[in-house]
């Protein structure tokens, strides 16, 4: 099995406190694999971890093998790794148009000699309308981006990172703001990324996470709870335990 993402003993204090205990995750190539656990669980921890926002206390990261604990965030996202962009920060003047054809040209910037011209601007746009369209976001596409509903910015999010053409996925609650009737169909096209991209997602909602997943593993208090497929993890008990009290 080819392993896209990997982490042996991931540990991340803050102060005294354990956020992430000792994870060892294995994320097979092509997976669809589901990050569960409470509120708190440490989940956005590692995928910071993961992308290096945030430096671990000890242990390893491996992408595709290559031991990336070194290297920058920017560098990593160079690997092909990549999780949703921030609109609110860095996009959030321009238009869904513009923001996702300029995704588009810093990849191919990335993957091409540095004199060596730029796609045509016909066929970036062809390619931006095309994944915006994708998403629903086809009739927004000139609108300010501050100015689209909260779940349509989180759409962008998702349409963004997507335009980077990542090897590795990783989604951080994505569909959160999304309107319900939504929410199964725009995790239906994650789902259906080309067999070789690697899509890791962190969701709240059961029944999302079941329809997406091949396979999940479930944190609890920083520390890797249980791990197996849908059908598994559905029917473990202890899973179900850990989330009783909780509101979901
Ligand atoms: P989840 O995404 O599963 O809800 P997080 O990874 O965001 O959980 O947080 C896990 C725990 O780590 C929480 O108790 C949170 O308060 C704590 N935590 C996260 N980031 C920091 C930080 N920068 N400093 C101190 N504590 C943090
Ligand atoms: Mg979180």
């Amino acid at each position: 099995m080819n392993l896209a993402l990997e982490t042996r003993n991931l540990k991340k204090n803050f102060g005294g406190f354990v956020a992430t205990n000792d994870v060892s995750l294995r994320i097979v190539q092509g997976a669809r694999h589901a990050l569960i656990g409470p509120n708190g669980a440490g989940k956005t921890t590692i995928i910071n971890l993961l992308t290096g926002t945030l430096a671990p206390t000890s242990g390893q990261v491996l992408l595709h093998g290559e031991d990336i604990a070194k290297l920058s965030a920017h560098a990593r996202v160079g690997r092909g790794l990549s999780r949703t962009f921030q609109i609110n920060q860095l996009f959030g003047d321009f238009t869904p148009l513009d923001s996702v054809m300029l995704a588009i040209s810093e990849r191919e910037g990335r993957s091409t000699h540095i004199f060596a011209p730029l796609k045509s601007q016909k066929d970036l746009v062809a390619e931006a309308a095309g994944l915006l369209e994708k998403f629903g976001l086809a009739d927004v596409m000139g609108d300010a981006t501050t100015a689209l509903p909260y779940g349509k910015q989180r759409l962008l999010e998702i349409v963004l990172a997507i335009a980077t053409r990542p090897r590795v996925l990783l989604l951080d609650e994505p569909a959160a703001g999304v309107p319900e009737e939504e929410r199964h169909e725009v995790l239906a096209i994650v789902r259906d990324l080309p067999a070789d991209v690697t899509v890791v997602l962190i969701e709240h909602d059961m029944d999302l996470v079941f329809a997406f997943a091949d396979r999940i593993s479930v944190l609890a208090q920083g520390a890797l709870f249980a791990e197996g497929t849908v059908a598994e993890i559905s029917k473990n008990p202890d899973v179900k335990a850990i989330y009783l009290g909780e509101d979901a």
